[in-house]
């Protein structure tokens, strides 16, 4: 089995690596190094394992037999995609144009790594595959958001108008270890801010939900989807919501740190809410997260703690 991943150097695409070697395939991870580090693939040393640095946005040469073109490219953190907005909506555009290109050379399967942010600021909740969405497409999200939604719709046109064998996963807020400290995501930035006894910012009045799903278990579903023959999006997430404050609070609880809680403005266009609704997975993958917040939240503090400097 030979696997072509985009975006392998990132936090997803790193463990999606790791996973992928265990399994006996080889993979060609190709990846710019946008806000995929290198230091994510520095512990493989596997005869199966290929790296290549390459824009994806440009077009790709692979020699030899592919069975599957997994498309995990884009900056995917609020801070980075505003960051670099119009390389985020080249990943999502002509990234997903030219994978979706090399797939069908190949006659592989095709896996787009799409997002909860198709759904925009849901009015719905949980919110099943089968909502459409509420997006500004004008908003400092609209970059990251219609990019994805753009991919999901090229994805679905080659599906049927070329045959090819193509999925759709829509991943949902996942954390763990290979987070940049600095990514700007709640995860690692109230990690790092409790470790270091700074303030933990909470933006807004700390309402607003989301639902947070571990690695590990992000990435058995990708991998049973992958495997599988469905064509339609899957929601992969952990449908255990908590609001942001909550979170902040089990934060400070896990670090045992003494930092307090303020409050910074909300950011434009910020999801009032978010939780999948994974009843499609469970029916057709078998699947369902396992590993609760607490302990995951232990792991990644485990990580973070041997990487990031303390002052607390
Ligand atoms: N957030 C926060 N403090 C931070 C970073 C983020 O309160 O330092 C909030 C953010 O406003 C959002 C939630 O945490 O409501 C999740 O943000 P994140 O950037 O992790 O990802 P998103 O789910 O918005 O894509």
């Amino acid at each position: 089995m030979r696997v072509v991943l985009t975006g392998g150097a990132g936090f997803i695409g790193s463990h999606l690596c790791d996973r992928l070697l265990a399994d006996g395939a080889h993979v060609l991870c190709v990846d710019n190094l946008l806000t995929g580090r290198a230091d994510n693939l520095a512990h493989i040393s596997d005869p199966r394992f290929e790296f290549r640095r390459h824009d994806i946005t440009t077009p790709i040469e692979v020699a030899g037999p592919v069975d599957y073109v997994l498309h995990f490219a884009s900056a995917a953190s609020p801070v980075d995609y505003l960051t670099h907005p119009i390389k985020t909506l080249k990943a999502g555009a002509l990234g997903t144009w030219i994978t979706l290109g090399l797939a069908k050379a190949k006659g592989a399967r095709f896996l787009l790594a799409s997002t909860s942010e198709v759904y925009g600021d849901p009015e719905v909740s949980p919110q099943p595959e089968t909502y459409w969405g509420n997006v500004n497409p004008i908003g400092p999200r609209g970059c990251y958001d219609e990019a994805k939604r753009f991919a999901e719709a090229i994805t679905m046109a080659y599906h049927r108008y070329h045959g090819l064998n193509t999925a759709i996963v829509r991943v949902f807020n996942t954390y763990g270890p290979r987070m940049r400290p600095d990514d700007g995501r709640v995860v690692p930035t109230l990690l790092t801010q409790a470790m270091r006894g700074e303030p933990l910012t909470v933006y807004g009045d700390g309402s607003q939900t989301r639902s947070f799903c571990y690695i590990t278990d992000l990435i058995e579903g990708i991998v049973r989807l992958v495997r599988s023959d469905i064509h339609d999006p899957v929601n992969l997430g952990n449908p255990e919501e908590i609001t942001v404050l909550e979170f902040a609070r089990r934060v400070t609880a896990i670090t045992g740190s003494r930092s307090e809680i303020v409050f910074r403005p909300l950011p434009q266009d910020d999801p009032a809410r978010r939780r999948p609704d994974i009843t499609r997975a469970k029916a057709l993958l078998g699947w369902e997260p396992r590993v609760p917040l607490e302990e995951g939240l232990k792991r990644t503090l485990e990580w973070f703690a041997a990487r990031v400097g303390s002052r607390a």
